[in-house]
């Protein structure tokens, strides 16, 4: 296809970014992969006939640099993100949420602001967020992570009116539990404690949730697929699970 749409993807380097990017790729799209582990990203980009480019979102010259190379772009998938830690508010790590919310809220603002003029000028610019079921509840010992997804969503939501007349569209795109190494990087590492958290129930796939993000982003343009909450079957809300024992 000459001059397919290019789609960026930031923290393409695992988990739901690495299977969006190539569910976008699947679909049409010209995919560039952010992440700090380039590396990682130029493996999956070689895979797709994808671009890499290394993307630190808490960074603003690297927010630049990323966006000096991305000249055109329809689509912005706000992907990069995650939690630090599950403590009850009295024992909350200040580190752990300066973490989260530089990453998760500050992040997606600086990407949408670098490449928000690129979307407007594609004529037809869309912009999905993934946000959490975080974003819509509260959970004991979530406070950070909560409070972060919840801001991340508020600017997410804020664009939908502040876009309006404008060519793009805005998609937030609320998942419960997915297996991926998000779990890991909340637990420092920790395996057993991330393994736990999926104990007797079939979570999500980063798969899952790429599809649906590759779905929202193919819809005629006229169509704008506001907010998307996806669960395993066997997840209601953030605490409570049917576990297979
Ligand atoms: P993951 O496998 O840990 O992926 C997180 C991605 O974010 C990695 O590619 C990581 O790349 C990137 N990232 C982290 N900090 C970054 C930074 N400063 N700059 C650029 N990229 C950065 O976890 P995941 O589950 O796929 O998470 C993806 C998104 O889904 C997150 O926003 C998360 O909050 C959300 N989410 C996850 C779940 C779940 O249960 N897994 C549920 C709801 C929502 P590098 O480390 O290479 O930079």
């Amino acid at each position: 296809m000459s001059n397919p749409p290019v789609a960026v993807v930031t923290g393409a380097s695992s988990g739901i970014g690495a299977a969006t990017a190539r569910a976008l790729a699947a679909a049409g799209f010209h995919v560039v992969l952010g992440a700090r582990r380039v590396d990682r990203c130029a493996e999956i980009a070689a895979e797709i006939g994808g671009t890499a480019v290394r993307l630190d979102v808490t960074d603003a010259e690297s927010v630049a640099a990323f966006a000096a190379a991305v000249p055109r772009c329809r689509l912005l998938v706000n992907n990069a993100g995650g939690a630090k830690g599950l403590e009850p508010v009295v024992d909350a790590d200040e580190d752990d949420w300066r973490w989260m919310f530089e990453t998760n809220v500050i992040g997606t603002l600086r990407m949408t602001k670098a490449l928000l003029p690129a979307l407007i000028a594609s004529g037809d610019g869309h912009i999905v967020t993934v946000t959490s079921i975080a974003a819509m509840e509260a959970y004991d010992n979530g406070a950070g992570y909560t409070g972060a997804k919840h801001a991340q969503a508020m600017l997410h939501r804020t664009l939908r009116g502040e876009l309006l007349g404008q060519p793009v569209r805005l998609t937030e795109i609320a998942p419960g539990m997915v297996e991926t190494d998000f779990s890991l990087v909340r637990f420092d590492g920790d395996q057993e404690k991330a393994d736990n958290v999926y104990r007797g129930i079939t979570p999500l796939t980063a798969e899952d949730v790429a599809d649906v993000v590759a779905f929202a982003a193919t819809r005629p343009s006229h169509v704008n697929l506001d907010q998307i909450v996806l669960k395993p079957r066997a997840q209601a809300t953030a605490m409570r699970a049917f576990r297979e024992s």
